[in-house]
């Protein structure tokens, strides 16, 4: 786990109450608050489910070209359907960009499909604050990948 004041990894960080707020820190920086505990692993997993809320599915490609398929409908069309433009679309298809939400959710839409790992995410743990991954949370969610 990673300190979240300086970063430092440590094996066992100090769950440390600075001005009401709970932090995880390393032995240095739980001198700025009041140590209440220690925590040895993050195991909250509604959180962990929230940070990869927007992954993509591994196979989204998969996905959204079977679906084309499926309802007989061109890359073209599509991108007319969603406001896309067919390069873009293209692009996407072939894997080259990442359809950003907007699109994906689009498509989620018009080709009755779902792009996405995890669907359900309650609302309180999705704003949290997903750009702070630690290291520990990037290793989990590439495993979750597999
Ligand atoms: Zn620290």
């Amino acid at each position: 786990m990673n300190c979240e004041i300086c970063g430092a990894f440590e094996e066992t960080l100090f769950k440390t109450d600075i001005e009401g707020a709970v932090m995880n820190l390393c032995k240095n920086c739980s001198k700025y608050g009041k140590v209440i505990g220690s925590s040895v692993q993050v195991n909250n997993k509604v959180q962990r489910k929230a940070e990869s809320e927007s992954e993509l599915k591994y196979d989204y490609l998969n996905e959204i070209k079977n679906a084309l398929k499926e309802k007989g409908l061109s890359i073209e069309e599509v991108a007319e359907r969603i406001k896309c433009s067919p390069k873009d679309m293209k692009k996407i298809v072939n894997g080259e960009i990442l359809p950003d939400k907007n699109i994906t959710t689009k498509l989620e839409k018009l080709l009755n499909i779902s792009l996405y790992e995890v669907e359900l995410v309650s609302d309180s743990a999705s704003k949290r604050d997903t750009d702070n991954l630690s290291f520990g949370d990037v290793v989990y969610i590439k495993k979750s990948k597999k």
